[in-house]
């Protein structure tokens, strides 16, 4: 047995890089702030797997109440929240419908099949989205050689999509398409407060047609840890025994639950900032010669290089060699994300950064 090599590198900071001066990477590289960290410190804590952590039951009340359902769980990531709901939802051999471009396709090392044993049909549209007719046109019909279809999955803002808000009629129309054909409806919620700022709709309403949904601490909310998944009581219970034999049940998980009641209140409202921030930066993005950006709707801002004749990955290197950390989608498409640890002048010392490196080139 060999294992493979590390191919996500580099697996430490690289010791002859400058220091990083604008961080657009993503927004999970947030830092707790001193009062968030210290609101983590005062926190009452006890056994979580017990059933014992006062902080983490108040979160997981704040959060069905939020989200409008009956239960919540408190998970260390959201990707255990998508594999736990998909554990939950569906059984070996089932297929799940999701936007091919999905953060449970591509980028959680292929746990659907490792954990769940299901396949997922990836579904096309423009921006990560897709309408309640191409989901129709991919229902199968109930054949005994056909896999059986469990669960349709959206994403909420459309990560790869390029942050993208559902349209909340396309949205409730995809929903009720599921439930029609007797499927569960799931929302990888990442980002989902970003469009829950961005569109002005109550987080409750917008998830309404969800039967599980799951919002992360770690992105634009700027927690350390944690991840809440939503849901019925039965299908939360359910859950509770997937986190159990994964591994994801904690002890004194307070401490973090502390941080992200924390963002509740304090980090939601100033989503709008990021998403300005955004704004400002595709609008410098646009006046570059070769980029192409596309219009932003929260805090995440896709642009393709292609015409710089430079490719993403080059594109980002030169960048980081200058300080900037920028992330790449693809060959040419390049990702910069805004969040609570950078302001409107590190914008602005980001597209300096870009532009010189576009001027070197
Ligand atoms: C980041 C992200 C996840 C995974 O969340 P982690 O907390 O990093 O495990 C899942 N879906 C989307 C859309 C994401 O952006």
């Amino acid at each position: 047995m060999s294992y493979a090599a590390p191919i996500f590198a580099p697996v430490r900071p690289d010791a002859q890089l400058p220091p990083v001066s604008v961080n657009l990477y993503s927004d999970t590289q947030t830092r707790p702030s001193p009062a968030m960290k210290a609101a983590m410190m005062e926190a009452e804590l006890g056994d979580e797997q017990h059933g014992d952590d006062p902080t983490v039951h108040a979160l997981c009340d704040r959060m069905a109440a939020l989200l409008g359902k009956e239960a919540a769980v408190f998970l260390p990531s959201g990707t255990m929240c998508n594999q736990i709901a998909i554990l939950t939802h569906c059984r070996p051999g089932d297929e799940i419908l999701a936007h091919e471009s999905a953060h449970i396709v591509g980028s959680e090392g292929g746990g659907p099949a490792a954990l769940a044993g299901v396949s997922v049909r990836g579904l096309r549209g423009p921006r990560g989205l897709f309408d309640a007719e191409t989901l129709r046109a991919a229902f199968r019909e109930k054949r005994r050689n056909a896999p059986p279809q469990s669960l349709v999955e959206v994403e909420q803002t459309a990560n790869f999509g390029g942050g993208v808000v559902w349209p909340q009629a396309q949205l409730d129309a995809v929903l009720a398409a599921a439930h029609e054909q007797g499927l569960a409806t799931h929302m990888d919620g990442a980002r989902l407060m970003n469009a829950v700022v961005a569109a002005g709709i109550p987080a409750a309403e917008m998830v309404a047609g969800c039967d599980s949904v799951w919002l992360d601490f770690t992105k634009g909310l700027g927690a350390p840890l944690g991840a809440v998944l939503c849901g019925a009581a039965s299908f939360i219970d359910a859950a509770w025994q997937w986190k159990q034999r994964l591994g994801g049940s904690m002890r004194q998980a307070g401490l973090c639950a502390a941080g992200c009641l924390y963002a509740l209140d304090h980090n939601i409202d100033r989503l709008a900032e990021d998403h300005a921030n955004a704004a400002v930066l595709a609008r410098g993005l646009a006046q570059l010669p070769g980029v192409t950006v596309e219009a932003p709707e929260t805090n995440l801002v896709f642009f393709d290089v292609a015409a710089t004749g430079m490719t993403a990955d080059g594109f980002a290197k030169a960048c980081r060699a200058r300080g900037l950390m920028l992330s790449t989608m693809g060959r040419t498409r390049v990702r910069a994300c805004t969040h609570l640890d950078v302001d409107r002048v590190g914008v602005e010392e980001g597209l300096r950064i870009m532009r010189a490196v576009l001027s070197a080139a």
